[in-house]
C-alpha cells in the first residue's frame, strides 16, 4: 500500500517534470515566418530556408534622406520639395511578406519575443552602415494605447536594439494624441496632421547629441519628422531614424 502511494507520487512528479520541460523547451523549434518545424541546422536563424530566401531585404538605389527607392541617385521627389526634420531614415526591409508579418505579429498579435529577433536584424544593419549616434529613443504610443495593448511595441523594439548595439536607450517623449486617419490625406497634409502629437518629457536635454529614433515602419515619414522636430527643440544635433521596414 505504502509502495503504491510512493509509485503514484513518483509518477506525478515525473509528469510534472515533463510538463515543465515542455513549457520551457518546446518540442522542436518552429519557423517564425511560416510555423513549420525547423531542421536543427536552421534553428539559429529561427527561419526555414524558404522564409530566409523570401526575406524582403531593401536593396537598390534609395533617396539619400528618406530611403524610399529611386531610379537615379540623390533625393526623391518629395524630399526635394519638402525636407523632413530628421536627417536620414534607414530600414533593412521593405514592408511586405515576412517583414510585414513580423511587424503585425508584434504590434497586433502580441508576439513580444519578435522584438528581440527584429532588433537583431536592425542592429546588424546599423553596424553594417556604420551608423553613429549617442542615444536610442522610440516613437511613443499614447498612454491609452499602451494600456489597451498591455505593451509599447516600439519601446520593446528600441530597448532590445539598444541592448544589442550597447548604446543607451532613453525615453524622451510622450505621445499626447494619435494622428487623425491619414489614409485620405495628401503628403504635406500628413505632416500638418501630426503637429502637436508629441512632447518631450520634462528635463529632457539632448544637448548636441545624435539621436537614433526607432519605429517599426516608416510610411510617409510625417510621424518621424514631427518627433525629430520635437527632439531638436530639446537640443538634439542630429536625428536619424531606423525602422524595421519601410
Ligand atoms: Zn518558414
Ligand atoms: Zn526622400
Amino acid at each position: 500500500m505504502q509502495n503504491d502511494g510512493k509509485a503514484r507520487f513518483i509518477e506525478a512528479l515525473r509528469r510534472f517534470a515533463a510538463a515543465f520541460r515542455h513549457t520551457m523547451f518546446p518540442e522542436g523549434y518552429v519557423c517564425l515566418g511560416c510555423g513549420k518545424e525547423l531542421p536543427s541546422r536552421y534553428r539559429e536563424q529561427s527561419l526555414c530556408p524558404e522564409c530566409i530566401e523570401s526575406l524582403p531585404f531593401k536593396t537598390g538605389k534609395c533617396c539619400a534622406v528618406c530611403g524610399t527607392p529611386v531610379y537615379v541617385g540623390g533625393l526623391c521627389r518629395r524630399c526635394s520639395a519638402f525636407a523632413p526634420d530628421y536627417d536620414r531614415a534607414f530600414a533593412p526591409f521593405y514592408y511586405r511578406g515576412i517583414a510585414r508579418k513580423f511587424v503585425l505579429d508584434l504590434k497586433l498579435g502580441g508576439r513580444l519575443y519578435l522584438a528581440g529577433y527584429m532588433a537583431d536584424y536592425m542592429a546588424d544593419y546599423a553596424r553594417g552602415i556604420k551608423l553613429r549616434f549617442d542615444v536610442v529613443t522610440a516613437v511613443p504610443s499614447t498612454a491609452k494605447t499602451v494600456r489597451i495593448r498591455g505593451f509599447d511595441h516600439t519601446e520593446l523594439l528600441a530597448k532590445a536594439f539598444s541592448d544589442r548595439i550597447e548604446i543607451p536607450y532613453l525615453k524622451t517623449m510622450n505621445r499626447l494624441k494619435h494622428k487623425l486617419d491619414q489614409s485620405k490625406l495628401g503628403f504635406s497634409d500628413r505632416f500638418d496632421a501630426v503637429k502637436g502629437c508629441f512632447e518631450t518629457l520634462p528635463g529632457t536635454d539632448l544637448n548636441d547629441k545624435s539621436v537614433l529614433l526607432i519605429d517599426d515602419i516608416l510610411t510617409s515619414g510625417a510621424t518621424a519628422s514631427e518627433c525629430a522636430s520635437v527632439l531638436k527643440d530639446s537640443g538634439a544635433k542630429h536625428v536619424y531614424v531606423l525602422t524595421f521596414a519601410r
